[in-house]
């Protein structure tokens, strides 16, 4: 059976991109069928999936907008080993543009329905938003992996998030659900962020992943070479993080 994954956060520079693209490439070394959609018109997975985003011409934003099948919008990502749904700036018009179109919010679930059953895996890179093209997300979603990193203000907009999830479930997306939290950027010797994954642990228990994404240098350098870390420098701290993230995640019953 498919599993399709919204990685989300609204708040900005959490790890959402690096998280997408690492299990997408990990996952896929592991044997599994996968789909990565990038959401964002900031097209950070497309580029960081090797992929020139200012030369592309059909997008996600053409199948948001019917104007292309998911199908002819999808290009193998080959660095990573996954298939790839890019995006870039075009995609900024589309919240504006799908406002007088019939169901909006669940536009990408349906286009979809083309692929879905050739891959165990989808995941979908969000926007650092709780917007249309997010809400697109979370209706096509079965669950959502909620990347964060351990600060202060990041349980305050983990409330926001998690309205907004039930939201959905009460409209679009009944069975939706909490996949896991993910700490990402960790720092063990920031007392802060200890005591805020003490917090996490108790509010979220075995919501909580217990793979912990460390700050690691080779984790944000990799994209400039348009490769996830494990094709950058496999046994780095980062690259051996996201994999252990995808072993955990395969544990999960389907
Ligand atoms: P946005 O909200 O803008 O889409 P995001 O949540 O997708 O951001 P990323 O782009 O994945 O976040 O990460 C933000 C920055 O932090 C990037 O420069 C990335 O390379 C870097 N980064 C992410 N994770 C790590 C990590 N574990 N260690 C070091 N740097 C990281
Ligand atoms: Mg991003």
């Amino acid at each position: 059976m498919t599993k399709i994954l919204a990685i989300t956060n609204q708040k900005g520079g959490v790890g959402k991109t690096t998280t997408s693209i690492n299990l997408a490439a990990s996952l896929a070394a592991a044997g599994r069928r996968v789909l990565l959609i990038d959401l964002d018109p900031q097209g950070n997975a497309t580029m960081g999936s090797g992929v020139e985003k200012s030369t592309l011409t059909n997008t996600v934003y053409h199948t948001l907008l019917g104007s292309e099948k998911i199908s002819a919008v999808r290009i193998i990502a080959t660095t990573g080993k996954y298939d790839l749904i890019p995006a870039n700036r075009d995609l900024a018009g589309a919240e504006i543009e799908m406002v007088d179109l019939n169901m909006r919010e669940t536009r990408l679930k349906e286009s979809l329905k083309d692929v879905q059953g050739e891959y165990d895996y989808i995941l979908m890179d969000c926007p650092p938003a709780l917007n249309l093209l997010t809400l697109n997300g979370l209706c096509a979603a079965h669950s959502v992996i909620i990347p964060m990193q351990c600060e202060y203000y990041a349980l305050e907009g983990l409330s926001d998030l998690v309205n907004t999830i039930k939201k959905v479930r009460s409209t679009f997306n009944p069975s939706l659900r909490i996949e896991g939290l993910l700490r990402t950027m960790f720092d063990p010797r920031n007392i802060l962020a200890q005591q805020v994954s003490d917090q996490l642990q108790q509010h979220f228990g075995t919501k909580l992943y217990q793979t912990v994404i460390p700050r690691n240098i080779r984790l944000a350098e990799a994209p400039s070479f348009g490769k996830p870390v494990m094709y950058h420098d496999k046994m780095s701290k980062g690259s051996l993080a996201y994999q252990a993230l995808a072993k955990e995640i395969l544990e999960v019953p389907a």
